[in-house]
Parts: C-alpha cells; sequence; structure tokens
C-alpha cells in the first residue's frame, strides 16, 4: 500500500494550507496526507486527512486499528507483527472483498478464518461496520433468549445483527448431526439471518468445513437457494507450512 507509506512524510512546500486563499475568498483547499487528493477544509475533516473512510482509516495509529478489529471479533492470533489482517497481504488468486458475500469452505488449517478476518477488517476500513460471530455461540445466545430470565430477546438479536453492514459467521457447519442435519431451529435461524440480508443487499461472509452439498442437504433448499444467491464459493486448500 503506497497511502500507509507516505503517513509521517514532509509535506511538499507546495501543500495548501487552510488559511491559503489563493483558491478565492473563504475556499481553503487542503491536500490528504493519505491519497494526496485536495479537499475543501471543514472543521470536522481537519487539514491532515481528506473525508474519505478509507484515509481516515489509514490515519489511525496501529493500536487504535487492532482495537476496532478486535471489538468487530477478529481474533487475536490473526493480529501479527503489531498489525490487522488485510487482505492485500493474504495469499489467493482470486478477488475478493468485504461488498461481495462469500462462502469460504475447506478442512481445518486451510486458513477460511483468517481471510474472513481480512475480509471483515475490509468493511472496517471502508467505513463500513462489520461483526464476525461464532455460529455456535449464536446459536447458543439465541437460544438463551428463550429462557423467561433471559435478559435480550431474540428480536433483539437479530435486529442487531441485522443493521451490521458486513456479517462474517465463522464454521456455519459445526452443529450438524450424524444424519448431516442441522436442527429445523437452527435452520430458521440462519435462514432468517441469510433473508434480511439478502433483501437489504448487505453482504455476508461464511466459513464452513463441509462443502456446498453438505451445505445444502444441512440447512435444506430455501437456505442453500438464498446462499447460492449470494455468495461465491471459495474453496480453501491447505497450506505447506
Ligand atoms: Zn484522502
Amino acid at each position: 500500500m503506497t497511502a500507509a507509506r507516505t503517513i509521517g512524510k514532509q509535506l511538499p512546500r507546495n501543500i495548501l494550507r487552510p488559511n491559503n486563499k489563493q483558491h478565492g475568498p473563504g475556499v481553503k483547499q487542503c491536500r490528504c496526507r493519505i491519497c494526496d487528493k485536495t479537499y475543501e477544509y471543514d472543521a470536522s475533516l481537519g487539514t491532515e486527512f481528506c473525508g474519505r473512510p478509507t484515509c481516515r482509516w489509514e490515519a489511525l495509529p496501529n493500536e487504535k486499528k487492532i482495537k476496532i478489529a478486535i471489538d468487530a471479533g477478529v481474533g487475536k492470533q490473526f493480529i501479527r507483527n503489531g498489525k490487522v489482517p488485510t487482505i492485500e497481504k493474504f495469499p489467493l488468486d482470486i478477488e475478493v472483498g468485504y461488498n461481495q458475500s462469500t462462502l469460504l469452505v475447506g478442512p481445518v488449517n486451510t486458513r477460511k478464518s483468517w481471510l474472513m478476518c481480512c475480509l471483515a477488517v475490509d468493511a472496517l476500513r471502508n467505513g463500513v461496520q462489520a461483526k464476525i460471530i461464532n455460529w455456535s455461540r449464536f446459536k447458543r445466545r439465541v437460544r438463551s433468549s428463550y429462557q423467561p430470565a433471559g435478559d435480550e430477546t431474540e428480536m433483539h438479536i437479530f435486529d442487531h445483527y441485522n443493521r451490521i453492514g458486513v456479517l462474517c459467521i465463522d464454521d456455519v457447519g459445526v452443529g450438524i448431526d450424524d444424519q448431516g442435519r442441522e436442527t429445523k431451529a437452527a435452520v430458521d435461524m440462519m435462514y432468517d439471518l441469510i433473508d434480511q440480508r439478502y433483501f437489504n443487499n448487505q453482504p455476508i461472509h461464511m466459513t464452513a468445513n463441509i462443502d456446498p452439498g453438505q451445505l445444502a442437504d444441512a440447512y435444506g433448499p430455501r437456505v442453500a437457494r438464498r446462499i447460492r444467491e449470494m455468495c461465491t464459493v471459495i474453496p480453501m486448500t491447505e497450506v505447506a507450512k
């Protein structure tokens, strides 16, 4: 990323400062230190960076990026050398981005969760809220909301996740029984999550250690159809260490 490298670089002398009036009365032009574009001064933006989300993200100190990523559910094991995982650093032949839904399939140790974290970070740096949830834990949370003493309702949980720009669901294959089926309650939960996002045009990313055929058997035709309509299936293969 050339943009990141320009942080902290000495500003060239011809940079227009906000008090520079050469562009006419009242017009104050600044140049963004990240993307190098000129922008009109605005008190909320300051004089260093333009309002583009990617520039605001690049300008953040690493510790702040890490905190935001961890809050979004990025596993600490994916924070390496004090940096958040990025798509650019992930070895993958095809182009992926946060706004194109994916289903990452493959056995364990194929870096599915790592790639999903990269996609979540990609959303964050573009100013889009992202959240990574673990499918088993999500099901448990919804189930516990059925208890009379539960402190949240099922509706609250679904409302919350439906509002999140990019939802990432880790380990979707977990919880399938010996016959290769999910419970009816879990199938309904999955359908509710996906269907809302389908109609709101909100991306979803999922990892599964079973193939799309097994996933269709486990979740039934309604869920399978939605996944097919929304997601690019990305088979992940084991990498030599
Ligand atoms: Zn910029």
